[in-house]
């Protein structure tokens, strides 16, 4: 069985076809097309995300306990009840979306300061960038690296 989390951000066909999809259609489906390779990371995860990240952030809790969640998000109390809903607890934290990312990247940092860890990032291909950048400065650099844009401003067709 497959599953999907997609956020419906209004503004895409894809959006626009996970907005009305209904029970009982019968849909094509290609891929899954290269993603993140969540197997093995070496000690705890730092996980930097938004909404497009849900679906990966439910995939590496299958992976390892020992994760740290932080989200941005345009609307953070919809997002943390839909975490909840999915059973994503612990180590959650939902910012709201900021064009400086000042709280996003504290967060971030605050979460990294336990242990060398391994930093997964994805969804906003400019967070991506800023919290790569952040993250050389850390106290605690991460050992390992993985990020990947889902999305960038302006840009359509993202996979
Ligand atoms: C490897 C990979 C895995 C992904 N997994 C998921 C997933 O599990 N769930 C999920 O929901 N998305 C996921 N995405 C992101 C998704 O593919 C993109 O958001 C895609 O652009 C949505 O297509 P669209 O047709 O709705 O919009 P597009 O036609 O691609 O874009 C239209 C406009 O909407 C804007 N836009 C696109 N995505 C977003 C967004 N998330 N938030 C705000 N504005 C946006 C674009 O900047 C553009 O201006 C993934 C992307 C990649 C590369």
């Amino acid at each position: 069985m497959t599953e999907l989390i997609a956020f419906t951000h209004g503004d895409g066909p894809a959006s626009e076809w996970f907005g009305r999809v209904a029970v009982g259609d019968v849909c094509e489906v290609l891929g899954p097309r290269r993603s993140i390779d969540l197997r093995g990371p070496a000690g705890p995860v730092v996980f930097v995300g938004d909404e497009s990240s849900v679906a990966l952030a439910c995939a590496l809790r299958t992976v390892t306990g020992d994760v740290s969640l932080v989200f941005e998000a345009r609307d953070p109390a919809r997002l943390a009840d839909v975490l909840a809903g999915l059973g994503v607890t612990g180590r959650v934290t939902v910012v709201a979306k900021a064009h400086d990312r000042v709280e996003l990247l504290g967060q971030a940092r605050e979460a990294a300061a336990q242990a060398p860890s391994t930093l997964v990032v994805t969804g906003d291909a400019a967070t991506v960038h800023a919290v790569r950048r952040d993250s050389r400065a850390w106290p605690r650099t991460p050992g390992q690296v993985k990020g990947k844009a889902y999305w960038a401003e302006g840009r359509t067709g993202l996979d």
